[in-house]
């Protein structure tokens, strides 16, 4: 299996929507940031693109990809609206941010057929996987978790598409693929894309 078919298997799916309810589940343990109330679910449907790609129909009682787990707080006076980290949902992107992230690491080291593969799974045009890439140039190289990324793995000045490869050498390609699903919603969290709560229209 390469790394193209991973993305395009359906497993990804249900991985990413596990994450999420976990990251969730985890906010939701935190309280209110504001009063320390208790918070509770207020989801709503989000329109989120996933290209090519089919739902799986046994969804392992999970909800539909569709769902976000936005977050309110149930004190009298604030109710203040809590959004979970999420790796579905690259902040008021319909597009998860796991698969933004996937499609940079490819593209950062693949041949244009790969690129045009990408594309065709995602349904999207080379220009936008363009835009992408230069977004995360500017975003992942000022980040705190690339920092970190750079002390467990030594990476000194390499690249992203580096540290993929590097991954691929101390674990197999399915566990590298979920450490970075895993770490990227902590990524998009850092650059703050959930300031400023998106009405759920700004998503159609
Ligand atoms: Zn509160």
């Amino acid at each position: 299996m390469n790394t193209l078919s991973l993305v395009s298997n359906a497993s990804f799916l249900i991985y990413a929507m596990k994450i999420d309810l976990q990251l969730a589940e985890n906010t939701k343990q935190k309280n209110c940031p504001s009063c320390g109330g208790k918070l509770h679910y207020a989801r709503y449907q989000r329109k989120g693109r996933i290209g090519d790609l089919e739902m799986p129909a046994d969804r392992e009682g999970l909800l539909d990809w569709d769902t976000f787990h936005s977050l309110c707080c149930t004190r009298e006076g604030c109710r203040k609206r809590v959004r979970p980290p999420s790796v579905r949902f690259a902040g008021q992107s319909p597009y998860s941010s796991a698969t933004l992230l996937l499609a940079q690491l490819l593209t950062l080291g693949a041949s244009q057929k790969s690129v045009l593969a990408l594309c065709k799974i995602l349904q999207v045009s080379e220009r936008t996987v363009r835009r992408w890439l230069r977004g995360w140039e500017y975003i992942h190289a000022k980040s705190i978790w690339w920092r970190r990324q750079g002390s467990i793995f030594n990476l000194n000045g390499k690249s992203l598409h580096e540290l993929w490869i590097l991954l691929q050498t101390q674990k197999n390609l399915e566990e590298s693929f979920k450490y970075i699903i895993l770490n990227v919603a902590e990524l998009w969290q850092e650059f703050k894309f959930y300031v400023g709560y998106p009405s759920p229209a700004k998503d159609a």
